[in-house]
């Protein structure tokens, strides 16, 4: 009893130093009210960039046309996932949003959109197999140590939390620290990130992975990392993301 006064006394001082922040536009959200919960504010709320239907049958992306099932990209390059589940468009105030919780050490933002996948995408996860875990994109050992946490893990343990769906973060490693070229083509970016990530030797993998990243641009490096997990014996690969789009 005296503990959970004691917890909620702390918890109160910690709104207050720390106001919570809507996870889309920075303002400081009522502490007062059950809207701090939500951790959006409800005008963001109105207007969130979801992806919707027709989708691209590969990647997830919004096409115009219902008559095609695949957009420009995925009719002409090599996806060797099997399918993407991309929530919101990479517009503002999202996109900034997404590079304040990856740059600018908005950590929490990770329970809004961790929340928001496992709300719109959760019961599809559970239909890919039992098997299936949550596989954040690592980063290298050094940008860890700079950044102190890696944006993707925090979203995959929040997927997790709320799907139920176990995450693993000890199958794919980040064995070079590379930035992507803007002049490679998709292929060769491709061959260049496969170079920068590796599949732990002598662990038990399942049968599914979903990948987890913050941001599907060109898809290279979900298509690098799924090439590498396909190599080593996973079968079925698919990906989710906050936001999709171009950079
Ligand atoms: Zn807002
Ligand atoms: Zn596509």
């Amino acid at each position: 009893m005296i503990y959970n006064a004691i917890s909620e006394i702390g918890n109160s001082l910690k709104d207050i130093v720390f106001p919570p922040r809507c996870a889309v536009c920075d303002a400081v959200l009522p502490i007062w009210t059950d809207k701090k919960q939500e951790g959006i504010c409800p005008s963001c709320k109105a207007k969130l960039p979801y992806v919707e239907e027709p989708r691209c049958l590969k990647c997830g992306k919004e096409i115009e046309s219902d008559t095609e099932e695949y957009c420009a990209d995925c009719q002409k390059l090599n996806r060797s996932y099997k399918k993407g589940f991309p929530l919101f468009h990479y517009v503002p105030p999202v996109s900034d949003a997404v590079l304040a919780m990856k740059y600018k050490n908005r950590q929490e933002y990770a329970d809004f959109y961790g929340r928001e996948i496992a709300g719109r995408f959760g019961a599809s996860f559970h239909k890919l197999g039992k098997d299936i875990c949550l596989v954040p994109i690592p980063i290298h050992k050094n940008r860890l140590r700079k950044r102190g946490y890696n944006q993707a893990e925090l979203l995959a343990e929040t997927v997790g939390k709320y799907t139920g769906i176990p995450v693993r973060t000890d199958i794919l490693i980040r064995v070079e620290d590379t930035k992507p070229q803007k002049e490679l083509n998709p292929t060769e970016r491709t061959r260049n990130l496969s170079r920068a990530f590796q599949v732990s030797k002598n662990i038990r993998l399942p049968d599914a992975v979903m990948l987890v990243d913050d941001i599907y641009t060109t898809g290279a490096t979900i298509e690098a990392c799924t090439e590498l997990l396909k190599q080593a014996g996973v079968k079925d690969i698919y990906y989710t993301s906050i936001c999709i789009g171009k950079v």
